[in-house]
């Protein structure tokens, strides 16, 4: 499991691996998730460690991991 912010939904939601559509690297070193949302939305998050993922602020953890 893993979460993303999903901009439908405004807030963090939980995927499961099957809702990975891609991954791609990201500019800041790791990697950009292409999901798609259980509301049907398609979109990109940047994979961090987990660690992060308890930040419920989508725009301050997308901000920090695009910058690397
Ligand atoms: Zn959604």
């Amino acid at each position: 499991m893993f979460s993303v912010c999903c901009p439908r939904h405004q807030r963090r939601v939980l995927l499961s691996p099957e809702d990975i559509l891609s991954l791609s690297p990201a500019p800041g070193g790791g990697f950009l998730i292409g999901y798609r949302c259980s509301c049907g939305y398609e979109g990109q998050w940047p994979a961090g460690d987990g660690e992060e993922d308890r930040n419920e602020n989508c725009e301050e953890t997308w901000n920090q991991r695009m910058a690397g």
